[in-house]
């Protein structure tokens, strides 16, 4: 088969309620295309029967690849290896739960032809999501810009198209804690904006529950940013002064005044409030010293155990064990 021009990126986990629907989207969306494209399913270890679903739909459309994971490696890794196995000229990563409208890659391939190298779909409006998850991302984002020195667009998820040479680059970092956005971002070129409307997901739940969301949020800020390394530093500094002008005024009251300071509260409190600074900076340090460990054991980011219609040559599958 020739090298398609796209190819579209898709992570799924337990999304059999969404599957056919996604099929028939997809469907209208290729014959709708100008361009020869491929659909590469990557099956992040799904309980259900979506693995089995989607190796049936292969064995009748010739255009989708499914990759199966031996066990859930998560969105991102998904995310990663769709990407590393895609061999089209560009590359559209988009959810499989239709809250990422298929018809919204005709226009990314629009602004691809322009010859923009990275185009992301930024959310107009979101609906279906609960008012904590709404706030709490827009907070995350405007926090996350503020600390890290590249530039990231805000209300963006990781639907976007990327050019053969931004998809090359992104090979090429392995990094075992992923923020595959942010990541996209920090290798520049040229990037552009399409406007949607993201709808609720189609079917079933979503998969990132509070837990997995804080954990997804300390993984960007650690990994574009030592900010946090500092807060100790400056908090230190302050401290120090606090406890210089305590002790001056501790002093003075005692010797010029005569007049001992009352102290078991205030030390108590003192005490209480270092302490859990303390932890707190340690903890922030365990952060970053953990995520150097888990780097240095430079274990694959992913492992396949299945493939339709994807050929995994050697060079393949040590891309994913680098
Ligand atoms: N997903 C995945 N592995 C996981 C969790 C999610 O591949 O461990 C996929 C999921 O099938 C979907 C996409 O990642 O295509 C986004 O997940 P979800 O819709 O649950 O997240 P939300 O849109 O609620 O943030
Ligand atoms: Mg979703």
């Amino acid at each position: 088969m020739p090298r398609p021009a796209v190819s579209l990126v898709l992570p799924i986990y337990n999304e059999e309620p969404v599957i056919p629907e996604l099929s028939k989207r997809l469907t209208e969306l290729l014959a709708r295309l100008d361009v020869e494209t491929e659909v590469v399913f990557v099956n992040d270890g799904s309980r259900d029967r979506s693995f089995e679903m989607l190796r049936e739909l292969a064995h009748s459309i010739p255009q989708y690849r499914v990759l199966s994971f031996s066990r859930n490696f998560g969105h991102q890794a998904a995310i990663t290896a769709g990407v590393d196995y895609a061999t089209g000229e560009a590359v559209v990563v988009m959810d499989a739960d239709l809250q990422d409208p298929p018809e919204v890659v005709l226009e990314m391939i629009e602004r691809w032809k322009e010859g923009f190298d990275v185009v992301y779909a930024k959310r107009r409006s979101r609906q279906g999501e609960s008012f904590f998850k709404l706030i709490t991302a827009k907070i995350f984002y405007r926090v996350f810009a503020a600390m890290v020195p590249i530039e990231v667009p805000l209300d963006t998820g990781d639907f976007r198209l990327m050019s053969r040479r931004v998809v090359r680059e992104l090979r090429g970092l392995r990094e075992a804690h992923r923020f595959v956005r942010g990541m996209v971002s920090w290798i520049g070129f040229k990037q552009t904006a399409v406007y949607y409307d993201r709808p609720a997901r189609f079917a079933g739940e979503t998969s990132y529950p509070l837990t997995k969301m804080i954990r997804f949020a300390i993984d960007g800020i650690t990994s574009f940013s030592v900010t946090p390394l500092r807060l100790s530093t400056y908090i230190g500094f302050g401290m120090g002064l606090f406890g210089l002008a305590v002790a001056v005024w501790a002093l003075v009251s005692k010797l010029v005044f005569h007049d001992t300071v009352q102290g078991w509260t205030a030390v108590v409190v003192l005490l209480s409030i270092v302490s859990a600074v303390q932890f707190l900076m340690i903890g922030i340090v365990g952060e970053y010293v953990g995520r150097v460990y888990e780097q240095v054991k430079q274990r694959p980011i992913y492992i396949v155990a299945d493939t339709v219609n994807a050929e995994l040559g050697d060079e393949r599958n040590e891309r994913g064990n680098r």
